[in-house]
């Protein structure tokens, strides 16, 4: 199923008329079309940083990444100089809603301009991000690659109501939504489980859809090669998401150690938008979110970054970083999850999430270090998407 999600998204990914494997093979061979000279480099797999190193992107693809000495000017066809700064993968948020806090179309450049050179969009009112999603794969508008989930599903009168857009009816009408959904383009689906952090706090086994209609929107999104991303902050909704078959979690959660084990043995993914949580919840309803996601961590279960961006403003999608560290998450893991985590939870390993030969060249530099100092994520110095200059260095 992820596998077929993977397809989908490269299709988007792929410029038009690129043949994929055969135009990178060829590509290898050629000189490059840009050399990055880089002071340093961080691979978010090893954690490690490299020293002076130069990064070859031929077309939308990294072809070599070699060690400054062993650099020869001659085979590329132009040089970047990033000066001192800390180069990285582009950076992926799992949950932004782009129609939220301003212009879906500004919103969206803004993004890109922070790092992030992918984003998914977890619930609209409309088809408004799956045609901001058409139109930047076209090359017409600036902004992330762009996952979206469509119209959100969930309870009429519940915590997705949003614009009024809440499912009135028995399963088969959940079951619907899914497919007008895939049919307007849904890359995935978004399904509303239980209320938000207080409420959650104060009744954990409370959630708000009928196990029967999460039943049915996960068998339909998986029948149509969708994942499912499940809003569940409630003990109770996180247990019946997880037995409904979800694939992540849009938010930090109350997990008990038991429901912990499950969401990592059964590789549910976490998605803790600690972040803008903690700009609405107070007190122990915090605390003890930010406890669950750093046990939920050390347990091993798999932390992908998402800010709920809209609620979070636009653009300031990093300050999530510093809400994960705070938390107990070691800041190597919290760009694990931006990164390499994110991109295998999307079915994307293959292609981003990391500096490697074969990789698209979505690379992003920013001044500092930041695996000692978190608040360097804010400070992007340059911004490279799929081989294309968005931010010049400076
Ligand atoms: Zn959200």
């Amino acid at each position: 199923m992820l596998t077929r999600c993977a397809a989908l998204a490269l299709a988007l990914i792929m410029p038009a008329g690129d043949a994929a494997v055969g135009g990178w093979q060829e590509a290898r061979s050629t000189t490059a079309d840009v050399a990055l000279r880089a002071a340093r480099w961080l691979d978010p797999v090893s954690g490690q940083i490299h020293g002076p190193s130069v990064i070859l992107v031929v077309g939308n693809r990294i072809t070599k990444i070699v060690p400054l000495t062993e650099f020869d000017q001659r085979s590329a066809k132009s040089l970047i100089d990033l000066g001192s700064a800390t180069v990285l993968p582009g950076l992926i948020d799992a949950h932004v809603h782009l129609q939220i806090g301003g212009r879906p179309g500004a919103n969206a450049a803004a993004v890109l301009r922070a790092g992030f050179t992918t984003v998914v969009d977890l619930g609209a009112t409309s088809d408004v991000v799956l045609r901001l999603r058409d139109a930047i794969t076209a090359g017409s508008a600036e902004g992330p690659r762009i996952l979206a989930a469509g119209r959100w599903v969930g309870t009429k009168n519940g915590v997705c109501e949003f614009g009024g857009i809440g499912v009135e009816g028995g399963a088969e009408r959940f079951r619907a939504r899914v497919r007008e959904n895939v049919a307007a383009g849904a890359d995935l689906t978004k399904v509303c489980v239980s209320g938000w952090a207080a409420e959650a706090f104060a009744h954990p086994e409370t959630y708000e859809i009928a196990d029967a209609a999460l039943t049915a929107v996960v068998a339909e999104s998986r029948r149509l090669d969708r994942i499912v991303i499940a809003h569940a902050i409630s003990l109770g909704g996180v247990k019946a998401a997880v037995r409904a078959g979800v694939n992540g979690l849009a938010h930090a959660a109350y997990l008990d150690g038991t429901t912990a084990t499950a969401l990592r043995d059964k590789g549910v993914f976490l998605i803790p938008t600690l972040a803008s949580l903690l700009s609405t919840t107070q007190g122990p309803a915090a605390s003890a979110l930010q406890d669950s996601v750093a046990a939920a961590h050390r347990g091993g279960v798999q932390l992908v970054f998402g800010t709920d961006g809209g609620v979070l403003p636009h653009g300031q999608n990093a300050r999530e970083f510093v809400a994960m560290i705070e938390a107990g998450v070691p800041a190597n893991d919290a760009i694990r999850a931006a990164t390499v985590n994110a991109a295998e939870a999307l079915g994307l390993a293959n292609e981003l999430g990391e500096i490697g030969t074969g990789k698209i060249a979505d690379l992003i530099a920013i001044d500092g270090n930041p695996l000692s100092d978190p608040r360097a994520l804010s400070r992007v110095t340059f911004v490279m998407q799929q081989g294309r200059v968005v931010v010049q260095p400076r």
